[in-house]
């Protein structure tokens, strides 16, 4: 792949951060535009350090800037956005406005400067669809109430999906689309409700873990080296003009078989707590029994498939945790980066574009 600028919106996020490691490693340049809002220091500061990245503290809201970074890019990917259910329940006027106005500005300059632009979309846009079947890209998505603020996020980003779609449609704009399904790994915080480093953080220290309802709901969690691989082959391949992709592991668990699996990795005493639902979070919420992501699509073009397991997730986010507790607890100093990086990360090389 010949040497590129990459500019990646939310790239001090936990999935950017790890996008920016991917494009140094094959030598690419990067710029990070990030405002901080979610994204932290910690995880681009071995990049910054190292003068492999240009980073610029701004806002994807601010026209003037975005136009700029993006006439001296080769390929925006973008990623910033409100991350978490529970910050998109707190926190519905702001979400919304955050990724609607921030997708708009971002693919219009895009569109403008004849840029390609990957738009990080998410399986909350297929709302509650509680099929058996796995979803497909093209599958039917049902939306619960207007009033529950976890839906205006699934409509924030359908809108960011419509608006990739217009251009690419209206005016040639080289757009693609990927719909994340839980993704985990090193660097996500606990902070905004995700389940798998919350699980892990109090399965380290000893104290119970919560189970919101009766454990019963099911996920499929990616592994964000995966995530990464799948990104970037869809950054990269002609064939994916105008589409979108589903990316996530087909593979799932239910959330209280996870909570055992989390107390078995870490080989931790805890227990487990069951939690109603109208206790652990705010009104505006509503719970999915399951979502499971159709993969074909991406693996036809691309040959995209997860190669890391639960466990190895597991595993390295149980590595990370540990040593944020022992930095919290001043018993490490800083962070050897390259230990919530453990191996490099694996970029399947992109099968040649097939005829339609
Ligand atoms: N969950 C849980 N305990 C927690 C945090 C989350 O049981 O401490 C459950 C949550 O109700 C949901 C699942 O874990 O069923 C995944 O939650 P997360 O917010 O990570 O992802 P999403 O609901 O967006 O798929």
């Amino acid at each position: 792949m010949p040497r590129m600028r990459y500019l990646i919106t939310g790239g001090a996020g936990f999935l950017g951060s790890h996008v920016a490691d991917a494009l140094v490693a094959g030598d690419h340049e990067v710029t990070i535009l990030d405002d901080f809002s979610t994204g932290k220091h910690d995880n681009v500061e071995h990049l910054i350090a190292s003068g492999a990245v240009d980073l610029v503290e701004g806002s994807v809201t601010d026209a003037t800037l975005v136009d700029d970074l993006m006439a001296d890019c080769d390929c925006c990917l973008h990623l910033a956005s409100a991350v978490g259910v529970k910050l998109v329940v707190a926190r519905p006027l702001e979400t919304l406005r955050r990724i609607v106005q921030g997708t708009d500005v971002v693919i219009s300059a895009a569109s403008r400067n004849d840029k390609r632009v990957v738009f990080a979309s998410t399986s909350e846009v297929y709302g509650k669809s509680s099929s058996e079947e796995a979803l497909h890209e093209d599958s039917d998505r049902v939306l619960g109430s207007a009033f529950k603020s976890r839906w205006s996020y699934a409509i924030a980003k359908s809108y960011g999906e419509a608006i990739a779609h217009g251009y690419h449609r209206e005016h040639g704009a080289d757009t693609r689309v990927v719909r994340l399904f839980n993704t985990i790994g090193p660097r996500q915080r606990d902070t905004y409700g995700m389940v798998v480093p919350r699980f892990v953080r109090r399965a380290i220290v000893g104290d119970d873990l919560s189970v919101y309802g009766d454990g019963s709901q099911s996920r499929c969690f990616l592994h964000v080296r995966d995530a990464v691989a799948a990104i970037l082959a869809v950054s990269t391949h002609e064939g994916a003009t105008g589409r979108a992709f589903n990316v996530g592991n087909p593979q799932p668990i239910t959330i209280l078989g996870l909570a055992e699996r989390v107390i078995e990795r870490v080989g931790s005493s805890s227990g487990i707590t069951f939690v109603p639902y109208e206790e652990a979070y705010e009104d505006g919420f509503e719970e999915l029994g399951k979502r499971r992501p159709d993969t074909t699509a991406l693996h036809s073009l691309v040959g995209w498939r997860p190669m890391c397991t639960l466990d190895d997730a597991l595993d390295d986010v149980i590595d990370f945790q540990r040593a944020e507790l022992a930095m919290e607890a001043g018993q490490l100093e800083s962070r050897d980066p390259s230990s919530s990086w453990p191996t490099p990360i694996l970029v399947q090389p992109a099968a040649p574009a097939r005829a339609a």
